[in-house]
């Protein structure tokens, strides 16, 4: 019954022509034969490409998916460059440290600003680049995949003892090989007092095959000897939902850990409730808990994508008619200058003006003294 629907739903939006896509393919031979040079581009898409300073990068099976869905949709304009990326002045100035990762770096590849969590960078690099990335104007193209100062990171957390979850970011962590994941994993359960892991990844999006099986023995392994292990997957439309991505994602979940998404909420890509929905939807169908809602960040270069908070809040407003409590994900945003997270909805909480938002956006005062 399950997976009938997730069939139906599956081909309603990426057609059976998503299982077409050629033989299977090593990981690391995709990342090498990623789209990157302007004429690789054009030759690929059979039609004009902007050529601008900033760095792209499309893995081959995507830019399959991509050139079916034509310029302009969704997934085109995530992926594909843009002229816009070089007008952000003549719509509004954006920074190039969005959410101020410097300010919280420590020494061995750890942004620490949450007491209890921190992230782990040991990579720089992406399976590919995203046009709103809020990193793009950091983006190291040639910088090694692995390059990490790790007994600096083990020492951090040996003098670090409230730090109870590790969050492996990047960059994208299973760009690291399998090797290298089960030694920073043994490494983590045999030396430090973590009891939670965290993958954030947009690797099913990119690069599905990465999920190997030997990526697989390793989660199921140290699933067992971690409290929990996440995997949060960065997917912002339905349409990068097909059957392999799915099953990518079915497979992970099937090696004892939990999915969980993250949404970028971007200008032409879906910032529309019905298009949120719908996400959301296949998002519980592949077995998914969507967790962030991202107010886009004001990346320099990226500014095409953004919106008013005023509107990021409307759309979100209306989620709550659309789909259940449960599966609505925290809508939140990055405050510029590294002072981190809060919710985006009503930021102001502290100081109740005793105003509230109905589901139909009306604005009802209530007084609570
Ligand atoms: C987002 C983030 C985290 C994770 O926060 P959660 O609310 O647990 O998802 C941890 N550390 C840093 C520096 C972050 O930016
Ligand atoms: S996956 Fe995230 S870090 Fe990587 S290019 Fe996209 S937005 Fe940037």
């Amino acid at each position: 019954m399950f997976d009938f629907n997730l069939k139906n739903e599956l081909d309603r939006t990426s057609g059976s022509q998503s299982d077409d896509l050629g033989p299977p393919v090593n990981w690391q031979d995709s990342l090498k034969s990623c789209l990157r040079t302007h004429s690789e581009l054009e030759d690929f898409f059979e039609t004009d490409i902007p050529q601008i300073d900033y760095a792209v990068q499309i893995p081959r099976k995507l830019a399959i998916k991509i050139k079916r869905s034509k310029k302009g949709s969704p997934l085109w304009n995530q992926f594909l460059p843009s002229f816009l990326e070089t007008q952000d002045e003549i719509q509004r100035a954006g920074l190039a440290d969005p959410i101020g990762d410097e300010v919280h770096h420590q020494d061995g590849q750890i942004v620490h600003r949450y007491h209890n969590r921190l992230l782990f960078l040991p990579t720089k690099n992406c399976a590919g680049i995203c046009r709103f990335c809020f990193r793009k104007n950091n983006i190291e193209n040639d910088s090694k995949i692995f390059d990490s100062n790790f007994s600096a990171t083990l020492d951090y957390l040996k003098n670090h003892l409230e730090v109870e979850e590790l969050i492996f970011s990047g960059g994208d962590p299973f760009l690291l090989t399998d090797e290298r994941i089960a030694y920073y994993m043994t490494q983590f359960s045999e030396n430090t007092l973590l009891r939670h892991i965290r993958f954030h990844t947009r690797i099913p999006t990119f690069m599905p095959e990465r999920v190997t099986d030997k990526l697989f023995g390793i989660l199921s392994e140290f699933s067992k000897k971690f409290t929990k292990i996440n995997i949060v997957v960065h997917i912002n439309h339905p349409d990068e939902l097909d059957h392999e991505v799915v099953a990518s994602i079915k497979r992970l979940k099937d090696a004892g850990v939990d999915v969980l998404s993250q949404t970028v909420l971007l200008k032409g890509v879906n910032d529309d409730p019905l298009v949120l929905k719908s996400l959301i939807d296949k998002l519980l169908l592949a077995g998914i808990r969507p967790y962030y809602l991202h107010h886009p960040d004001r990346v320099k270069g990226g500014m095409h994508f953004y919106m008013d908070l005023e509107k990021g809040r409307k759309i979100f407003a209306s989620l709550r008619n659309l789909v259940p409590g449960w599966a609505i994900p925290q809508y939140i945003i990055d405050i510029p200058g590294g002072q981190g997270k809060t919710n985006a909805f009503n930021p102001e909480s502290f100081e109740s003006s005793g105003r509230f938002i109905t589901k139909d956006g009306k604005i009802v005062k209530i007084n609570y003294q």
